[in-house]
């Protein structure tokens, strides 16, 4: 059972429709059950013509899922029951840091974009949120008491992997609101999700949420992370290298066939200038056939 779990922060671009592409192909080429998510809880408010919006760019692609799409929104009390569970069983706790002072707190520079490692500060603090918000006035956040330094995985692309986890992480936001990494355990959990296809970038996320199902006690799915589609700067494809958006290109008259047939090339399935329907890549499908380096994807050549 696999799923397909879009933000719907924008219109659907080349790089996220390859991964819709691949996770559907993925379950489909073996007969399986496809859920959709969508994930319209992170960031600001998502407005339902935007939800309308990525159904209609998934199905023009020629996408399909099966039953009614599942929406975050209508499932707080899971992650609220959920993130109180991890605190009932001293996993999590309530966190009064801002940014700001984990940012002071922290010892070493740090790498990458992860920002530093939590220092621990609100370790063994308060009993709850609501004690943090009784003894500091802030709203508290709840964070992930991590004690180990890596949950090692073996992701069905990428193969074996150390994974290192970058220190106490939030589960549930200073707002209530779940945080991603505790959103996408309970759902995947709950609908009885054993294959997630998503991209790569989300690599570091992977301890956490194995972290998050064991203290949970459930059943982790085998994870598969795909590259990501880059532009020629070798950068993540983005809105400087212009406009991939689905709905761009089917406006510039780009046929539903050309875009499958473009993704089919770039996971290594067709030629260059080929065009396809989804269910004519099942037969060709298979993981080796991949890239395992970045993609390059901005070669609006094909399209113009
Ligand atoms: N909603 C996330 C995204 O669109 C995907 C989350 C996941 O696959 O775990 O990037």
């Amino acid at each position: 059972m696999g799923r397909l779990a879009p933000s719907p922060t924008g219109a659907l671009h080349l790089g996220n429709a390859r991964t819709f592409l691949l996770a559907w192909l993925s379950v489909r080429s073996r007969g399986g059950t496809l859920l959709l998510r969508i994930e319209d809880i992170d960031g600001p408010r998502v407005k339902p013509e935007t939800i309308a919006g990525t159904l209609a760019d998934l199905r023009w692609l020629g996408l399909d899922w099966d039953g009614e799409p599942v929406l975050q929104s209508d499932r707080l009390g899971h992650y609220e029951a959920a993130a109180a569970r991890l605190v009932a069983a001293g996993h999590a706790y309530a966190c009064v840091c801002s940014r700001s002072e984990v940012e002071a707190a922290a010892s070493a520079p740090h790498a990458g974009d992860e920002g530093p490692a939590y220092p621990g500060t609100c370790r063994g603090r308060f009993t709850d949120r609501a004690a943090a918000r009784a003894a500091t006035g802030r709203d508290a956040a709840l964070r992930f008491r991590v004690d180990v330094a890596a949950v090692p995985f073996d992701d069905g692309f990428v193969g074996p992997q150390r994974g290192a986890v970058h220190g106490d992480f939030v589960v549930q936001k200073r707002d209530g609101g779940p945080a991603y990494q505790l959103a996408v355990v309970v759902d995947d959990a709950a609908q009885g999700v054993t294959e997630v296809v998503r991209a790569d970038d989300l690599l570091p996320s992977t301890p956490r949420q194995l972290l998050l199902y064991r203290a949970l006690g459930l059943a982790a799915p085998q994870f598969v992370h795909v590259p990501l589609v880059v532009g020629g700067d070798g950068r993540r494809l983005a809105k400087r290298h212009g406009d991939t958006s689905l709905r761009h290109l089917r406006a510039r008259g780009v046929t539903a066939a050309a875009v499958v047939g473009y993704l089919a090339f770039l996971c290594g399935l067709g030629p260059r200038g080929g065009s396809a329907l989804p269910g004519d890549l099942l037969g060709r499908f298979a993981w080796q056939r991949l890239s395992r380096q970045p993609v390059r994807g901005d070669d609006h050549g094909l399209f113009a």
